[in-house]
């Protein structure tokens, strides 16, 4: 009997299966077109195996309100086919199994507390900074959840004394989704982040509105541990020089571990969406 993982994006499904320890003994990327079709090879894949249960990590907005009418959909996505869709609902039809449900930084949030750069701390927040950004967060050992889950993406930042850009989120004038992930930097300069890795100004720019998020984190949260992942944080030199704006934006108000061990990267590097679905389907299958 194996663990199942579907970590669920919008341009692509890592699904995965694991044994007890968790050692992943097959894995699949499948690009994300419409429900159907990508089920359907979602369906494929786990059909070979014989599953004790499934953890889900999904692209949002979702539902993740137990008592909700719609929980366990997909809610209101731009992605066709998406929106309103019963994601949790297929799964289970399919597999009657156990199934956890959280968003996807959520799920990479947990992987990191258990097996990654924060399995020693007490709590930990994990912010994506790709296409989109997100963040998730554990507290007490569970991923934190409330009504909803949360939005860290659109927190709302002041703007660079030098930024002409408008962002690009549709709902928010300056949120940091809109000014500070990848298609704002390739909207603002003409070039995507991979081009601009000599051009110091984009990288002290975009340092200066992920800092302000993690001051706000830090300041409604207080976790022990900050990862950052996300295709932009491949950006060597961003980490660095995020610590140094949070620092001077801080002024050491609150106290938190050292810098060089408070914002760190994924130690389980591109692997820690997918270890935490495995993880949370573990728990799930003792609930
Ligand atoms: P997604 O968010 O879709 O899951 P990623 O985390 O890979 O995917 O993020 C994709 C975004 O990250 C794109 O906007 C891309 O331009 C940017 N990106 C990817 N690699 C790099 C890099 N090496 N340097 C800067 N930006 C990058
Ligand atoms: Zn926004």
């Amino acid at each position: 009997m194996y663990y199942g993982a579907i970590e669920a994006g919008g341009t692509k499904f890592v699904c995965a299966v694991s044994n007890d320890q968790f050692d992943i003994i097959d894995r699949v990327s499948i690009a994300t077109t419409v429900p159907d079709e990508t089920l359907d090879q979602v369906f494929t894949f786990f059909d070979e195996y014989s599953l004790k249960s499934i953890g889900i990590g999904s692209f949002g907005p979702i539902d993740v309100n137990k008592n909700s009418s719609t929980y366990g959909h997909v809610t209101t996505t731009p992605k066709p086919g998406w929106r309103n869709f019963d994601f949790l609902g297929a799964i289970k039809k399919r597999y009657h199994i156990p199934v956890a449900w959280t968003t996807d930084v959520n799920a990479a949030a947990y992987g990191e507390y258990k097996r990654g750069n924060a399995k020693n701390s007490e709590s930990c927040l994990y912010l994506t900074v790709g296409t989109g950004i997100g963040g998730g967060a554990v507290v007490n050992g569970r991923v934190l959840e409330g009504y909803g889950h949360p939005e860290m993406g659109h927190l709302f930042v002041r703007l660079h004394p030098d930024d002409t850009y408008q962002g690009f989120c549709p709902y928010h004038e300056n949120c940091l989704e809109g000014l500070a992930a990848g298609p704002a930097i390739e909207a603002r300069y003409g070039k995507k982040g991979d081009q601009l890795e000599k051009e110091d100004h984009v990288w002290k720019m975009e340092a200066h509105y992920l800092a302000q998020g993690i001051a706000n984190y830090t300041l409604t949260l207080r976790p022990e541990k900050v990862v950052l992942g996300g295709g932009v944080m491949k950006q060597k030199q961003l980490l660095p020089l995020i610590r140094s704006e949070y620092r001077n934006l801080m002024k050491e108000y609150v106290s938190t571990p050292d810098l060089e061990d408070y914002i760190v990267a994924p130690g389980l590097k591109d692997n820690a969406g997918i270890t935490g679905c495995l993880l949370l389907a573990a728990e799930e299958c003792e609930a």
